[in-house]
């Protein structure tokens, strides 16, 4: 089986400065560095080195050689993965020396993704498959209408959360995967209750807590979460996402790959990074035993 993963690819511009700067001011950054980021590639990412068959739908800016050689590094296949004439999409991020950040983000190529790619891409896919979607790319109903007339199970990471494209894609949703904010602002919008959502089941991450896997009529599955010391907690939430997606595509059962899912992004967060911290299947058995 296949998971596939219509997500966006980002790159992550870092500036150190001793100060953020004022409206007008032009400041030297004192460091830079650069990352691979993105909530659907690193849910990708998870999902490779978790062992899945993993096919990426993506767009990125043509020509440029600093992503592609960063998706090839970490073993993701370009052959769905569009180049657009709009700019891959980026964040700046300025860090000062107290700690304090300011982001800009531009989406750029993830709202570019080609129709064409996606039909094409998923004319290849079995009833059963795997397609994994966030709110990060256009084309998210388009791709889930696809996948679900398909007989696919679309699973859909509701973040960042929004309503309204939330409610666009959730009529071809089967597995709706949540942290507790989502999970609030989600009840608090719709006055539906997690277990009354119109899905074959909400995965609901916790944390420290744990996750629980919930389906209506039936008493939720509390996962309990592994103890950690905790190093870097960013996308522990993708991690999970992805890992999830591939224990149940590679024939775990709901508990036995939330389990694995769990460990995995325990793992995960006792490392600095995000991609580069997305832990291997041997590296999650090993820590499981
Ligand atoms: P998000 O990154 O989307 O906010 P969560 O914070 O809920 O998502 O984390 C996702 C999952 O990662 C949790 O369900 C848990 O399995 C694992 N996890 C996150 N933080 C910790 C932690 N401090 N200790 C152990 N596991 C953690």
């Amino acid at each position: 089986m296949t998971v596939y993963c219509l997500g966006s690819i980002n790159i992550d511009n870092f500036y150190r400065l001793q100060a953020l700067p004022k409206a007008g001011e032009t400041l030297a950054a004192t460091g830079f560095s650069r990352g691979l980021g993105g909530k659907g590639i690193n849910q990708s990412i998870a999902a490779l080195r978790a062992g899945a068959e993993v096919v990426h739908i993506g767009a990125i800016g043509r020509d440029d050689a600093w992503i592609e050689g960063e998706l090839t590094r970490h073993g993701v296949a370009m052959g769905a993965v569009s180049r657009v004439e709009v700019a891959t999409g980026h964040a700046i991020v300025a860090i000062d020396d107290a700690g304090e950040n300011q982001i800009i983000i531009h989406s750029g190529a993830n709202n570019a993704q080609s129709s064409e790619m996606i039909r094409f891409t998923l004319s290849g896919a079995k009833a059963g498959d795997i397609l994994l979607l966030q709110n990060e790319t256009s084309h998210q109903v388009e791709a889930a209408k696809l996948a679900h007339a398909a007989g696919m199970q679309v699973f859909y990471s509701a973040a960042p959360f929004a309503l309204e494209p939330l409610r666009a894609v959730l009529p071809y949703v089967t597995h709706l995967l949540l942290n507790e904010g989502e999970g609030a602002e989600l009840v608090a919008a719709t006055g539906v209750a997690l277990e009354q959502q119109p899905v074959q089941a909400v995965i609901m991450t916790r944390g420290a807590q744990g996750a629980d896997w919930i389906e209506q009529g039936k008493a939720p599955q509390h996962t309990p979460p592994i103890k950690v010391q905790p190093v870097d907690t960013t996308g522990a939430g993708d991690c999970f996402a992805g890992s999830l997606a591939a224990a149940l595509d590679t024939g775990a059962d709901p508990a036995a790959a939330m389990r694995y899912a769990a460990a995995a992004a325990a793992l995960q967060v006792t490392r600095a990074g995000t991609a580069d911290a997305m832990p291997s299947r041997a590296d999650v058995k090993n820590f499981m035993d």
